[in-house]
């Protein structure tokens, strides 16, 4: 039996409409496509992805692989995960794995590539657009300029960490900011101007350069943080 292909794409941030047009041809040339869920609530599949491809109104057949974020056993859910793609492309089928922005920006795929690669099962990657980069886009002012450096966090440890990061003359993103409590003081005394979006290119988009707006906002999973550098 002949084998099928295995492809990744980003889905971009949220916005089913910033998907390239690569990635959209993979999916509509696809047999099945999977997509990363993070948890069972009640009874339901949660996830972000599955939400973009909805809004693409792509009929194939989906299903939810399913990738807690905590734990000790991750590693079995990529196993198993990956297996049942394996199982597809075996019977010859398309098969798709999609991600929510880019496929290797802090993302899931990376795991299931490397069982991939492994197996030596080829994988075409389709890039996409990551979220920090749409969310520049709502913040009218460029992300970088000149000689300006870029550094991105991710879980950032503490308050004191991120003030000491900030010393370097760079733009800051913050990835998953909502592990930390205090962002409304925080921001309101470090002296530097900011973007602040969450659920960006979906329709509960919230951005904000106002530290006041966060006094009682809670932050979600699905926000992160622009800080610019100071102006020279
Ligand atoms: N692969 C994704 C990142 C996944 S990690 C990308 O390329 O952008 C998950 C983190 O990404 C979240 O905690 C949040 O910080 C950020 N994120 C992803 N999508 C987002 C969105 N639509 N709006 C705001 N933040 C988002």
């Amino acid at each position: 039996m002949n084998k099928g292909t295995f492809t990744g794409v980003g889905l971009g941030p949220g916005e089913p409409e910033l998907i390239t047009l690569k990635g959209f041809r993979a999916l509509q040339a696809a047999d099945i496509i999977f997509y990363p869920v993070s948890s069972l609530e009640n009874g339901q599949h949660r996830s972000f992805s599955a939400n973009i491809l909805d809004g693409l109104e792509i009929n194939k057949p989906c299903e939810p692989l399913l990738f807690p974020m905590k734990g000790k056993e991750t590693q079995k859910f990529y196993n198993e995960a990956f297996l049942r793609i394996k199982d597809e492309y075996e019977n010859g089928k398309n098969v798709v794995l999609v991600s929510e922005g880019d496929l290797f920006f802090y993302s899931t795929f990376g795991y299931v590539f490397k069982l991939a690669k492994e197996a030596k099962i080829p994988c075409r990657l389709i890039p996409g657009i990551p979220a920090f980069i749409a969310a520049s886009a709502l913040g009218e002012q460029p992300l970088v300029e000149k000689t300006t450096g870029l550094e991105v966090m991710a879980k950032p440890e503490s308050f004191d960490a991120i003030s000491e990061a900030l010393k370097r003359q760079s733009t800051f993103v913050i990835m998953k900011m909502s592990v930390l409590d205090g962002w409304h003081s925080f921001l309101k005394n470090c002296g530097r101007s900011f973007l602040y979006a969450e659920r960006v290119g979906t329709g509960n988009e919230f951005f904000t350069s106002n530290a006041d707006e966060l006094e009682f906002r809670r932050i979600p999973y699905f926000s992160l943080l622009i800080v610019y550098p100071e102006n020279e």
